[in-house]
């Protein structure tokens, strides 16, 4: 889960709600926005994130 805040100039944060992390700040489209949130690597949410696997989610894009 993730907190998206709106700057007054249009930019976007985000943060982490597991960890706290700001995983972006000042990301102009929402889809740069999900991008970060795909790529943070939570440490609070791993053993979820592992749980998750092995039912509905797909295995993770690499990015090399
Ligand atoms: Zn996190």
């Amino acid at each position: 889960m993730y907190c998206r805040t709106l700057n007054e100039n249009g930019t976007w944060n985000a943060r982490c709600l597991h960890c706290f992390m700001t995983i972006a700040s000042a990301v102009e489209t929402e889809a740069a926005l999900e991008a970060f949130e795909a790529n943070h690597m939570c440490p609070e949410g791993i053993f979820a994130e592992l749980n998750a696997e092995n039912t509905t989610q797909p295995a993770h894009p690499q990015f090399n």
